[in-house]
């Protein structure tokens, strides 16, 4: 409780000076400051294919841009791994259960307070371009140009401001040109808030014309848990329908070409990878082009110095990592975003940081930078002064990951996670419990779980558990 309202009070407190810095300047100096605000999020897009992240499977120049201007996030955890969910957490700043979208079924309200609608009030132009995905139409913004529920890679329909039009094109290509389009045409006297939000690369993985025979001729390296056995893991892996496998090529890879026949289980396992992968990889070969010409239009446009520039996804994925391809699990993987961040005036160029930062932080700290009071039901916290290079002493060491949504074999789990630790609570089939150590095993192969040693540990984190189920506000 002490610590709840510790934190509270911290970020109000740090809201409030800036807000009282910026009190003292004159009106006109206090516009011009706000910095412009450009969230580019992909879909689906794990940091481990990403280059600034030492991607061994591909390329991506121009999202590698953002980094090398930037600073880059390494443990940027999702509260909740799974696409609707993460996407009403970055715009509430609240957990699942506050903001009403615990899974992909829920319908987002959108009568509630947004980062968005909090931008709007201070004066910002907001716009959301691409995907979308709370099944609400979207609110706090001037301008919306969405795609209908998972949306399509080619000829799209979008919905323009409730009004649906069909393109011709692909729809990364597309959702850029739209979001420039309205870069150039938006008023120019106030800053903006542009979500520019790509479908791609989530599946079904449809490459465009332009990358269709990218890899063709070289094969993609197979992750060194590709053929985990699951050994000392608790049932819930084993049961989880999205193994990279035989079983899965109806599902997810019958469009891309015939199975070859005559191989055994572990040959069409090893194809199939490749074709997933390789269709995947395409798809973030245009997002990251799509970036760039994004990035070109800043400069063009003398919009680099006064423009935040964020790149992330709403979950990590699994790329054939325990020999799935997925989220959802709070494993590495899928737990983990990428977040990349550029904004000249503020942050040092090629910087890396390793706090726990979250999905949920994001709203506040955008909040942050624009110089706009964070409310005090927002559960995040700003991590600018992180981001600009310094240290919060009292910044988070462990957090806390729910997950609700029950379907491909797969149930409700939460867990804690700490820098050095994770314990992870099934809480579906047989209850289970898995302990991992990834500063030894990095790869989360080998469950501590019920081993004397790590008894003291393991209360220790139920704890913690307990304290930050309390402080957010977790009934069960
Ligand atoms: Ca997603």
């Amino acid at each position: 409780m002490i610590r709840r309202k510790f934190l509270k009070t911290s970020a109000i407190t740090a809201a409030g000076l800036l807000a009282g810095r910026l009190f003292a300047l004159g009106d006109a100096e206090r516009k011009r400051r706000r910095p412009n605000i450009l969230f580019i999020m992909s879909d689906d897009h794990a940091s481990h294919a990403i280059g600034a992240y030492g991607s061994k499977v591909n390329r991506t120049p121009n999202i590698d841009r953002i980094a090398r201007e930037g600073v880059r996030f390494d443990n940027c955890c999702c509260t909740n791994s799974i696409c609707a969910p993460s996407r009403a957490v970055i715009l509430t700043g609240k957990y699942s259960h506050l903001n009403g979208v615990i899974d992909n079924g829920k319908r987002f309200d959108g009568s509630q307070q947004t980062l968005p609608k909090l931008l709007q009030q201070a004066g910002y132009q907001t716009a959301i371009v691409g995907k979308w995905h709370l099944k609400t139409a979207p609110t706090g913004f001037h301008y919306s140009n969405v795609l209908p529920g998972q949306g399509a890679y080619h000829n799209p329909v979008l919905i323009e401001n409730g009004v649906q039009k069909k393109h011709a094109g692909y729809v990364t290509d597309l959702i850029t040109d739209i979001a420039i389009r309205w870069l150039k045409d938006r008023p120019g006297d106030t800053p903006f808030f542009m979500m520019l939000h790509h479908k791609a690369p989530h599946a079904n993985w449809e490459p465009d014309e332009k990358h269709a025979t990218m890899y063709k001729d070289v094969d993609i390296p197979e992750p060194l848990t590709f053929n985990d056995i699951y050994e000392s893991r608790t049932d819930q892996i084993r049961n989880h329908r999205l193994h990279v496998g035989p079983k899965q090529w109806e599902l997810h890879f019958k469009r891309f070409g015939a199975l070859p026949d005559g191989m055994t289980e572990q040959e069409t396992k090893e194809w199939v990878y490749q074709v997933y992968m390789k269709n995947y990889l395409r798809c973030i070969a245009s997002v990251d082009d799509n970036v760039g010409r994004v990035l070109d239009y800043l400069d063009e446009a003398g919009l680099r110095d006064n423009t935040i520039v964020i790149y992330t996804s709403d979950q990590g994925f699994f790329l054939g990592d325990h020999g799935l391809y997925d989220k959802r699990f709070m494993y590495e993987h899928a737990l983990r975003m990428p977040l990349l961040m550029r904004y000249p005036e503020e942050i040092k160029p090629g910087t890396a940081r390793d706090e726990i930062v979250l999905n949920l932080d994001f709203a506040p700290t955008l909040l942050d930078y624009a110089g706009v009071f964070v409310p005090a039901d927002i559960q995040g916290r700003s991590f600018r002064a992180i981001a600009n290079g310094g240290t919060l002493d009292d910044w988070r060491k462990t957090m806390y990951y729910r997950f609700y949504e029950v379907a491909f074999g797969i149930g409700p789990h939460e867990g804690v996670r700490t820098r050095s630790y994770k314990l992870i609570h099934f809480l579906y089939g047989d209850e289970g419990w898995e302990l991992y150590d990834f500063q030894k095993d990095p790869d989360e192969m080998k469950n501590l779980y019920g081993q004397p040693k790590y008894r003291e540990l393991v209360e220790t984190l139920k704890s913690e558990m307990d304290v930050l189920k309390r402080q957010y506000g977790v009934s069960s």
